[in-house]
């Protein structure tokens, strides 16, 4: 098999590249002169990253974007790549998180979860992955979860939902692997993000723990006592793109302080 040469100019797409883990992949790459294609629903949000990568001196189209409504998605590539140039570079991080007993489970929960963390990924994909072809050439990074490989009570609707990222992300995989694009997954446990600020509201407003007992709740389902930072996932994130990593495809890589091992 011929090697991929990949493209001179790199251009990636993050979605969900306003705040928490997206905001720190796409400032990763842009300290790697990629350029970055930040796409979230909060114009602010995403204007601000924006500003901070002009300020490395690199590149950024901020484009407003509802990720689960595919007319979007693909009116929003279409102007990435008029603008920027092919995309070669996807990183769907863009998602939500929600729990309830399963016992009269809310079906819009369900429906929630699936649409923000399947379906988005499923749309922006199909949207991108033809310009890899093109080039010869990608990389794909799903934003996953340890929720992707195990079961815990309350989360039905998003265990199902990143357990389906991470077939999605193997299926790809195989059937790419002559175009030299790779697709893996990255399953982070706890992160200091707002998605687990929320998470630990939730858990505050739900039980009688406090907040400092609710957070180390969380950080205790880490074995080394603590929450991953978004720029460990960015770290992990930037060695996937990188050309030494081009034999890594189809994995589903963890990044938990070892709460899981398979
Ligand atoms: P945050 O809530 O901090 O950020 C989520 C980002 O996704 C925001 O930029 C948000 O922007 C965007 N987003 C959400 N819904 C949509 C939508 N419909 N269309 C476009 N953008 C959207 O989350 P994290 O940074 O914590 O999480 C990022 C990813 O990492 C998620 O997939 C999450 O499941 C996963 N993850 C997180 C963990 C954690 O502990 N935080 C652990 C394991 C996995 P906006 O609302 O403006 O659209």
């Amino acid at each position: 098999m011929a090697e991929g040469a990949g493209p001179g100019k790199k251009t990636a797409l993050v979605t969900g590249a306003g705040r928490g883990i997206g905001r720190a992949i796409a400032l990763a790459l842009a300290r790697e002169a990629i350029s970055v294609v930040l796409l979230a629903r909060t114009k602010t949000e995403i204007e601000s990253v924006s500003s901070e990568i002009a300020l490395l001196g690199q590149q950024a189209l901020p484009i407003v974007c509802d990720v689960t409504q595919p007319e979007q998605v693909a009116h929003a590539v279409d102007a990435a790549k008029e603008r920027q140039g092919p995309i070669t570079i996807l990183v769907n991080n863009a998602g939500s998180s929600g729990s309830s007993k399963f016992l009269n489970h809310d079906d819009s929960l369900w429906h929630r979860m699936i649409t923000t963390n399947l379906d988005s990924a499923y749309y922006v994909t199909k949207a991108v992955v033809p310009m890899m072809v093109n080039a010869n050439w990608g990389r794909i990074i799903n934003i996953a979860s340890t929720a992707s490989k195990t079961g815990g009570k309350y989360t039905a609707a998003y265990t199902a939902s990143k357990h389906g990222v991470l077939g999605l992300t193997r299926a790809l995989a195989a059937e790419f692997v002559s175009s030299h694009i790779t697709v893996n997954a990255i399953c982070p446990g706890y992160v200091e993000t707002p998605m687990t600020e929320r998470s630990v509201a939730n858990i505050v407003e739900r039980t009688k723990m406090d907040m400092p007992a609710a957070r180390s709740f969380l950080e205790n389902t880490n074995p080394q006592k603590r929450l991953i930072t978004p720029d460990e996932v960015a770290a992990l994130a930037m060695m996937l793109v990188s050309d030494d990593a081009r034999g890594i495809n189809g994995q589903a890589i963890n990044i938990d302080g070892g709460a899981l091992m398979y």
